[in-house]
């Protein structure tokens, strides 16, 4: 089907003079043209952006709230024709991206940011007979939103809307992978929004960079790899610009020996496989009780094997083909170093031939904690299964690393659960559930995971000024008062 899609600046659909053309992960088919932003999109939109975010800002809470109801009905009009557009830049199944782009009555991750009645109140933080000490909040004013491809349209609604509702506007540059949803997305917003409130430039690392030098640009949302995190705190640094990095991890999670072991493997394996690995929160280590360890492998090796490859589009599953060649490549390394380190595969190791990016499941079985297998995130569908005795032990090798995003232990005994949770160095802990990022829940990483977080009630602090008004009750004197003193 024929689409065409714009840089969106102002109130303008704007073509370019230079292309890029992604190709579908699943099925190697060239996809549409989508324009690359020029100098002159990136001036405008700023201008454009600077121009409206006092207005916007300036619009009360329930203005902006409505219009992001509004929003996310025009999104629900038109998911049956964005979630095909989706599947084929991801590679996700259209069942899947069904989901994501809320099809039906069923709620979806982006349409729960977007109708979120979070907002962020005055607060009064002190009072006393002489004193009120109010904490206020006040947009920053134009932000720019730098994406990954793994779920270009979640995290992209995800700052989004928070931005919108705290009173900034905002500059979306969706990864260059992942182009065609968050173009289309951000031209429906043309019908909802003033111009300059929202808008989408589509480039590639050089305009992230622009970006982030840019002085008239106020904060900088990023989500993606640790490594490019380090490159946007260096560049944004020159203008000492307000930033929220949310970066990569390498999840573990922990299985106590009291579980029902097929239940267990069941959902831990979705965990690991969700969209093929490639989720920041993926399961990414697997740490299992050696007194269930055999009996785990075997039902983890059942259920991984339940994931077959080379799926035509439109077979519901979670799993799907890696997204881009360059994640493909880093993936099959990954298995060339372990079958050159003679490490045991419990399944999988297979990198199937084209067309599309499709690599098997696969488990490889105790590696050593300090191969790249278990030390790295892998963002793809080859786990490391491995072997713990003793409580202290399993934290202290779960922490062992500079990642800290999330983490899941599953025990039928809670409190215990909780425990061992409340030592894990992770921003997200799931007890008894693989990873599954909720929309209301603060969302952030620790150690090299991250810088702040976004994501409910908390996360909206991250797109405001506070303001802490001090306010004496007594201490000014009324004009009639001053007239009597001595
Ligand atoms: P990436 O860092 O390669 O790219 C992300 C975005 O940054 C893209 O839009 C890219 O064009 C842009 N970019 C690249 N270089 C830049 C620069 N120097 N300045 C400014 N922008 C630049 O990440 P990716 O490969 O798209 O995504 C995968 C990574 O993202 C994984 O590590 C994953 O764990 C992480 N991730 C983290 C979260 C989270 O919430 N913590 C969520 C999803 C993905």
């Amino acid at each position: 089907m024929e689409h065409h899609f714009y840089n969106i600046v102002g109130a303008e659909r704007r073509d370019g003079q230079n292309c890029t053309r992604v190709t579908c992960p699943r099925t190697g088919e060239a996809l549409w043209e989508a324009p690359l932003a020029s100098k002159e999109d990136l001036e405008d939109a700023v201008s454009s952006g600077r121009a409206s975010a006092r207005s916007w800002g300036n619009a009360s809470l329930h203005i902006r709230q409505n219009l992001l109801r509004d929003f996310a009905l025009e999104l629900t009009a038109w998911a049956k024709s964005l979630s095909p557009i989706l599947a084929r830049e991801t590679g996700k199944s259209v069942s899947q991206t069904k989901r994501l782009c809320h099809v039906g009555s069923q709620r979806c991750e982006c349409s729960d940011h977007l109708e979120s009645s979070q907002s962020l109140d005055d607060e009064v933080v002190y009072e006393d007979a002489t004193v009120k000490v109010v904490a206020t909040h006040m947009p920053l004013g134009l932000v720019a939103a730098i994406c990954p491809w793994n779920f270009p349209l979640v995290l992209a609604m995800g700052k989004i809307a928070a931005a919108l509702l705290t009173g900034n506007c905002v500059i979306v540059k969706p990864s260059p992978f992942t182009p065609y949803t968050t173009m289309k997305v951000v031209e429906l917003a043309l019908d909802v929004f003033p111009p300059g409130v929202l808008q989408v430039l589509h480039g590639e690392a050089d305009l992230g960079r622009e970006l982030t030098i840019h002085r008239s640009i106020d904060k900088i949302t990023f989500t993606g790899s640790t490594a490019t995190g380090k490159k946007i705190m260096e560049s944004a640094a020159y203008t000492l610009k307000n930033m929220t990095l949310e970066l990569g991890g390498n999840d573990a999670s922990i299985v106590c020996d009291d579980v029902n072991v097929s239940a267990v493997a069941h959902e831990v394996a979705q965990g690991c496989l969700f969209h093929s690995g490639q989720m920041c929160v993926a399961t990414k280590r697997v740490y299992v009780h050696k007194s269930i360890y055999e009996a785990s492998l075997r039902c983890l090796v059942k259920e991984f094997e339940l994931f077959i490859t080379g799926t035509p589009r439109d077979t519901p599953s979670i799993f799907g083909p890696l997204q881009n060649s360059a994640q493909f490549t880093i993936v099959k390394e990954l298995i060339d170093d372990c079958k050159a380190r003679a490490y045991r595969f419990a399944t999988g190791g297979k990198v199937e031939e084209g067309p599309g990016l499709w690599i098997q499941p696969t488990i490889v079985d105790r590696p050593p904690d300090e191969s790249s297998i278990v030390s790295e995130e892998q963002f793809g569908p080859i786990t490391p299964v491995l072997e713990w005795e003793t409580e202290e032990e399993v934290i202290s090798r779960a922490n062992n690393t500079r990642s800290g995003l999330g983490a899941c232990v599953w025990s039928a005994d809670i409190t215990r659960a909780e425990r061992i949770s409340r030592k894990l160095q992770a921003g997200t802990v799931w007890v008894n559930s693989f990873e599954k990022p909720l929309p209301m829940a603060y969302f952030s990483g620790h150690k090299d995971s991250g810088v702040g977080g976004e994501w409910g009630r908390q996360g909206l602090l991250s797109y405001c000024y506070t303001q802490s008004l001090h306010v004496y009750k007594d201490n000014v004197l009324t004009a009639a008062e001053a007239l009597v003193l001595p």
